[in-house]
């Protein structure tokens, strides 16, 4: 069938973010790995989180969860599409 997919999905590029030398992005790596370990999921390139948890995310940075966002688009860690991401 057909997958309708939410178009806001999440997905951090993991070597990015863990590379990323700026503090700005030391608790987004944080919570990356905790939810790597939550989830057992440790060889990814990627890692999808939930929306609930970038909300969360967000209050720390004292931003709006578009904000924060914005900010990971800066650093260059958001993927806008796993798929394409693995096929390049
Ligand atoms: P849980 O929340 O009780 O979820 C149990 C299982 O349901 C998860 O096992 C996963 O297979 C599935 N599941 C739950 N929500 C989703 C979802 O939105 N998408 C998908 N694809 N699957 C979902 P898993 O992955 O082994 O996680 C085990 C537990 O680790 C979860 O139990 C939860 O307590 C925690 N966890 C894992 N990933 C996250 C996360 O991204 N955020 C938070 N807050 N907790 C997480
Ligand atoms: P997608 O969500 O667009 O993800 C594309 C590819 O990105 C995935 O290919 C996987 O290699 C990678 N990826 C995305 N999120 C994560 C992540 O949190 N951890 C890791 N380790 N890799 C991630 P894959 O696995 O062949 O999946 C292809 C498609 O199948 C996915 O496209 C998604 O639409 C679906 N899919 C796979 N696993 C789940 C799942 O647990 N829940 C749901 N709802 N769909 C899934
Ligand atoms: P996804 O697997 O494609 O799930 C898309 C949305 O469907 C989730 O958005 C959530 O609203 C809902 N959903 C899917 N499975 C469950 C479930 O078992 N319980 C509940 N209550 N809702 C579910 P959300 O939460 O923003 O998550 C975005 C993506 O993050 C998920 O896409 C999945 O790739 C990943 N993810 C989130 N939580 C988990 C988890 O616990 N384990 C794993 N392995 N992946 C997760």
């Amino acid at each position: 069938g057909v997958r309708h997919e939410p178009t806001s999905k999440i997905v951090l590029d993991l070597e990015r973010l863990y590379d990323e030398a700026s503090e700005d992005l030391a608790y987004v790596a944080r919570y990356a790995r905790a939810i790597q370990q939550q989830r057992g999921d440790y060889n990814g390139r990627v890692l999808s989180i939930r929306a609930d948890d970038l909300r969360a995310l967000a209050i720390v940075y004292d931003a709006s969860p578009s904000g924060l966002i914005e900010r990971l688009n800066e650093h260059g860690v958001l993927v806008a599409d796993p798929r394409a991401f693995f096929a390049s």
